[in-house]
């Protein structure tokens, strides 16, 4: 069980509540994802930079995880870094992203996942803007959208546990 917080059925963020993880085969993640988002998600990939779809969107929503929905960052938090990868100071809920190190490439990073389907998201560096001084640097191809007036739509079965 991932211990995470979700969206009710009036778009209000609300946990942390029990979820299910997501444990797919690889063939049942190829079937829900385009090649593009399984190289990333799935093969821990990363997109070239100014590339992405989200990149410049600077409409008011959440950012739900491409494989499994789960709200993952706030445009709230979103800041323009330069880098050609959408970026965000902190997540939506520390819960829901989960940090882990990685020492590929030669390099010392801190690998993101999605804390419910563990999809590699991107990673994050201590060079951010206040409050946090943080920079999670994100895959658009990881990320779906959804604006603020929309959120009901990402209501969770799980979010009933805190609805009595
Ligand atoms: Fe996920």
């Amino acid at each position: 069980m991932a211990r995470v917080f979700v969206f009710n059925r009036d778009g209000e963020l609300t946990g942390p509540v029990e979820s299910p993880d997501w444990q797919l085969t690889d063939a049942e993640w190829r079937a829900r994802l385009s090649p593009e988002q399984f190289r990333i998600l799935r093969s821990q990939g990363t997109e070239r930079p100014f590339c992405g779809t989200l990149l410049d969107n600077k409409q008011s929503g959440v950012y739900v995880c491409a494989g499994c929905g789960l709200p993952l960052f706030s445009s709230d938090s979103k800041f323009h870094s330069g880098t050609g990868w959408p970026s965000f100071f902190r997540p939506i809920a520390k819960e829901n992203v989960l940090e882990r190190p990685d020492e590929s490439h030669g390099m010392y990073r801190v690998e993101i996942n999605c804390a419910r389907c563990m999809g590699h998201l991107g990673h994050v560096f201590p060079d951010g803007p206040r409050p946090t001084g943080l920079r999670f640097c994100l895959n658009s191809e990881s990320l779906n959208f959804t604006p603020s007036d929309e959120l009901a739509t990402l209501a969770d079965a799980a979010a009933e546990q805190n609805a009595k």
